[in-house]
This record gives C-alpha cells, structure tokens and sequence, in this order.
C-alpha cells in the first residue's frame, strides 16, 4: 500500500524526503503513471481531487487536502468509508492573521475610497472612527477565525464573533446559530467571514444577511467564493446600505473580464492569497495525520464528515 502525491512537484519534492524518513516503508508515488498497481493506493493528497479518483483507485482510506479546507473534494460525492483531512500550520495561520489585520485595517481606515480616489485624481478626506469605537465581527470561530480575533486584539477594537455552537472567549462577544445572528450583525461595523463552505453557508452572504448588518458596515470575505452572493453584494453597495468590501475569494475564480466587481469603486480584490502552504510545514502536517491515521489515533486535522467541515 503506499501513497499518491497530487500537486505541485517542488511541494513534491519536500514531501516524498520527509516521508521518505518519516515513513520508510510507505511507497510515495508523485504521478498516476508511478502507481505500480492502482490497488496499492490507499492515502492520496491532492488540491482539487481528479473526478474519476475513487474509481480509478478503489482502495482509498484517506484523503488529504493540500490546504486549509476540504470543502473543494465536493464530500457528499466521496465515498463515506474514505476519511479526510486538510492541513493546519502554524505559517496558515499566522498568513491568516496578516491577511484579515490587512483587510480590516485597509476596511476601518476606508482604503478602497481612497484608492478609487487617487485614479480619479480627488483629493477629499474624512475623518477616521477610532479603533475602539468599531466593531469587528469574524464569522467563523474555528481555527483562522480564532487567530484572527488574536491577531486584531492588540488594536482596540470591539471584537465579537459568530459560530454554529456557543464559544466563549475573553475579550470578544460571542453568538450562536441562526438565532445569534441578527444579534451579532446588527452590531458590526466591519464582518470578517472565516466561515467553511457547507450545505448550511453555501451563499450566506446573500441580500437578507446584508440587510442585517449596520448601514455603512463593510465585509472582509476571505472563505470561499460560494459564500457570497456577488450581485446582492453589488446590488446592496450600489444602494449604499454597505460602504465596501474586500474580497480574496470569488465564484468563479478569477472572474470573467468583464465582471463589475473587478472595476467596483467600493470593492478591493485579491486573488485568493490569503494563505499558502509553505513546503516543510505541510510536510509536517502530513507526516502527523499519516502517522496518526496509520496507528489508529485521531488527529485535529480530519474533517467531521457529518458536519462538512
Ligand atoms: P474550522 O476550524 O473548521 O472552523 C469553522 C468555524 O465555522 C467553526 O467555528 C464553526 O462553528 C463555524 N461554522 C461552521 N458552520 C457554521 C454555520 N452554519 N453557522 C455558524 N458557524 C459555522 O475552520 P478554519 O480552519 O477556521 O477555516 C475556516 C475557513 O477559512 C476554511 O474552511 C476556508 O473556507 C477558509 N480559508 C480561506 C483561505 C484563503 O486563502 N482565502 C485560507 C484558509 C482557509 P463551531 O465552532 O460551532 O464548529
């Protein structure tokens, strides 16, 4: 039995050294043509999992994700016995805590306006709201939405934080569920959303959910371009009730040429960087979640097939 690697080949490289010592006996085979017997695969990673995986490799048990979610595999169509997992690293996380203290910071100090300005040669300001009387608000209070909460602490805003089940956490307000979320919203100046994708958060950020937020709040949105309901957005920024957004992600990625939110005045986008998996850290990751699978242990990285995520 042994491995099949399905990504980048300098990752590829890193990854198969480190199994290499790591693992000693577990055949790593970087491409299909290197698969002696596709009976023999039985651990794969991979970004985007090739449509016809699981008939071509029958013997699969574990899916790895090359990164920090595993929404792409599209669960409900992988086998139930495969197991999955993606990867957590200390460098995804703190990529994320720059990003989001990136976003809100550019968001809280009205960035996308004073971009647009400068291609239109305006020169006007406003007066800033002070850190400490605004609002921030991170959808999502799992491993990145945590962080991010860590990560804009030491700047004095108003933190609050949104997820399925009650958390607690010092120094923010925490809600829960359909029920905490009006609550929640109706409270932020600036929403963060570090939600994963689901069947429950597929296109949340949709009309009824800006219309809960505050008039002139703004949205950082860095989980996945399924999230978002990009012409609500448009529509609900175009009537003003949002000031301005900031986008890593979108459906589809990139955009067509031609899409409006490419040249929105109040929107800035970037191109799904938020986070990347440096080579020997998801090295790391991968030799845990092998030897943890392998010796019938649990490992943080798997994702809970019943709740997607
Ligand atoms: P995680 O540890 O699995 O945490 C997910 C959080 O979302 C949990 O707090 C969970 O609630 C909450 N949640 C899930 N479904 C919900 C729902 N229906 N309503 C309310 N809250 C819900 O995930 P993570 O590691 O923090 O990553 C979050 C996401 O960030 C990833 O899935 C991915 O989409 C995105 N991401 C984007 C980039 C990028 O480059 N743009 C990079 C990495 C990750 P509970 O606490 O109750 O479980």
């Amino acid at each position: 039995m042994g491995f099949l690697y399905l990504s980048t080949p300098e990752r590829g490289r890193v990854w198969q050294a480190a199994a290499a010592q790591a693992l000693p006996d577990l055949p790593f085979w970087q491409s299909h043509d290197d698969v002696p017997d596709p009976a023999l695969v039985k651990y794969v990673t991979c970004w985007k999992r090739p449509h016809d995986l699981f008939e071509t490799y029958p013997n699969i048990e574990l899916l790895i994700s090359v990164g920090a979610g595993a929404d792409q595999f599209d669960l409900p169509k992988i086998p139930r016995q495969v197991r999955i997992a993606r990867m957590i690293t200390p460098g995804i996380t703190q990529m994320m805590q720059d990003y989001v203290t990136l976003g809100v910071m550019a968001l809280h100090r009205d960035l996308p306006r004073y971009v647009a300005q400068q291609s239109q040669g305006i020169w006007q300001s406003d007066p800033a709201p002070l850190a400490r009387k605004t609002s921030v608000g991170v959808l999502g209070l799992g491993q990145l939405g945590q962080a991010a909460l860590t990560a804009l602490a030491p700047f004095g805003f108003q933190l609050s934080g949104w997820s399925r089940s009650q958390r607690a956490r010092d120094g923010a307000t925490c809600y829960a569920g359909k029920d905490g979320q009006a609550a929640f919203l109706a409270q932020q100046d600036i929403v963060v959303c570090l939600l994963p994708l689901t069947d429950d958060t597929h296109n949340i950020l949709n009309a009824d959910f800006f219309s809960l937020m505050k008039d002139g709040a703004k949205l950082l949105h860095v989980g996945r371009g399924a999230h978002l309901n990009q012409q609500d957005l448009i529509d609900t920024l175009d009537s003003g009730h949002l000031a301005a957004a900031m986008l890593d992600v979108t459906s589809p990625e990139p955009l067509p040429a031609d899409h409006r939110l490419w040249s929105h005045p109040r929107v800035m986008l970037t191109p799904h960087i938020a986070t990347s998996t440096d080579a020997e850290e998801g090295a790391a990751c991968l030799i845990r979640i092998l030897t943890a699978f392998i010796a019938g242990d649990a490992f943080p990285e798997e994702v809970d097939r019943t709740r997607g995520y």
